[in-house]
């Protein structure tokens, strides 16, 4: 039987869920770290940009600073290469790097999304190879027919900083690859045969740059999942460490830890504090009648039902055997006498099903008492709720008592 008004601050707790979720992630990394492409899962992709852009966001800063840098230290190569237009290439490229220095700085001051950002060089090496060929295509110098060999760099750059996506960056590495064919096509007169003899250089090396993006991709996405997992593993730990096995409750020692800092923030805080002490009745008479497993069928459904009845600030464990501890923060007399009463009375209206015939009438005894900061800690405060409830015992047990302090 359910008690009809809860106020509205009761709110059942769930730890199962959270146990599952940690588990269904975990599966879900395994599974992916053992197909070929390492793809990462649907779910975990919002977390993997995230961790992305933690990763990566100085290091596509810094390597477009750099591709500015090496972009316009070409110019001096051209100057010395190509003199009749040198001074021509060296004014196009400062002029260009101020401009994409600027929209760099604004770029990535004010786009969020990493993989927007991990295409930025690839596409800017794109107006970087038009600008280059436009240059190339007004010498009439004959060492530009082998210069244009130079080219290559640019599609070695676009894709040497990919960091975050494979699939996107194909698209900007095949339009470089269209421009440079055509610009060497242009170059060298509409030559077929200079072409011909430079797609031999050109396409081994689009390849090799296309494979460095695919691998760091690659092994960016294996270390993200390597490190969910790490981190998912980490938490189940935690969890098998801070809970009671059988009821999935906190167990003792984790209750102890929540406990002792809750009481000092109630001592600065000065907000009162109660602690209930259960014991279930007659435990041990089920456990000779039942049987072991009943028994801890029992206290699972014993922990359930004192589960249903607390609010999610406070704090439920399984205290050892058939015993359990709980702690009201923010609670008045009132509030905490409710509490415990409508524990007591649900346990004892709720019976337990052994199987289809049989019912079983569970009852349980609650001593609790008032924290008093001046004269408690976490260990006399349980003492006062255990001498509540050893009187609870006497006195017939199926009750409620509190512990009234000698003050
Ligand atoms: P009282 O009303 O005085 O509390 O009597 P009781 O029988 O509940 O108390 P007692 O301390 O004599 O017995 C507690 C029993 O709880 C003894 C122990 O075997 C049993 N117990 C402790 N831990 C577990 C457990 O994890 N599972 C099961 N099934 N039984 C447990
Ligand atoms: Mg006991
Ligand atoms: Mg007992």
């Amino acid at each position: 039987m359910k008690h009809e008004s809860f106020p509205e601050q009761f709110i059942p707790i769930s730890r199962t869920e959270l146990h599952d979720s940690i588990d269904r992630d975990r599966e879900v990394i395994h599974r992916s770290l053992k197909t070929f492409l390492c793809l990462i899962p649907k779910k975990l992709w919002t977390k993997y940009l995230e961790y992305q852009k933690h990763k990566h966001y100085k290091f596509l800063i810094h390597i477009n600073a750099i591709a500015l840098v090496a972009y316009l230290f070409f110019g001096v190569a051209d100057y010395f290469v190509l003199p009749d237009i040198g001074l021509l290439s060296l004014k196009i490229r400062f002029i260009s790097v101020v401009f994409f220095a600027f929209v760099l700085y604004l770029v990535f001051k004010y786009c969020k999304r990493i993989e927007w950002l991990d295409l930025y060089l690839p596409y800017c090496t794109i107006v970087a190879t038009v600008i280059w060929f436009a240059l190339l295509s007004q010498s009439h110098n004959p060492n530009a027919l082998t210069f244009q060999y130079a080219s290559v760099i640019f599609i070695v750059l676009a894709n040497l900083g990919v960091q975050v996506r494979f699939l996107p960056s194909i698209l900007p590495s095949m339009i470089i690859a269209f421009v440079t064919c055509t610009g060497v096509y242009i170059v060298s007169g509409h030559n077929h045969n200079d072409l011909f003899i430079f797609s031999f250089a050109y396409f081994p090396i689009a390849m090799f740059s296309l494979y460095i993006s695919w691998n760091s991709t690659y092994k960016n996405r294996q270390f993200f999942l390597n490190a969910m997992l790490d981190e998912s593993n980490r938490q189940a730990l935690d969890q098998m460490a801070h809970t009671d096995v059988l009821t999935s409750l906190h167990n003792r020692r984790y209750f102890e830890v929540l406990a002792e800092q809750l009481l000092n923030r109630s001592k600065v805080q000065q907000f009162p504090v109660f602690l209930l002490l259960l014991d279930i009745d007659h435990f041990k008479k089920i456990n000779d009648g039942y049987g072991h497993d009943v028994g801890d069928d029992v206290l699972k459904f014993i922990g359930e039902i004192a589960k249903q009845n607390i609010r999610q600030t406070d704090l439920l464990a399984r205290f050892g055997g058939e015993e359990f501890i709980i702690l009201l923060p923010n609670t008045d007399l009132k509030q905490a006498e409710m509490i415990a009463d409508r524990i007591c009375y649900d346990i004892s209206q709720s019976p337990f099903h052994v199987d289809d015939l049989t019912q079983l009438k569970v009852t349980s005894s609650i001593g609790f008492a008032r924290y008093l900061p001046h004269c408690h800690n976490l260990r006399s405060l349980i003492k006062c709720a255990d001498l509540a409830l050893y009187v609870a015992k006497q006195q017939g047990r199926n009750r409620v008592v509190m512990h009234h302090n000698p003050t």
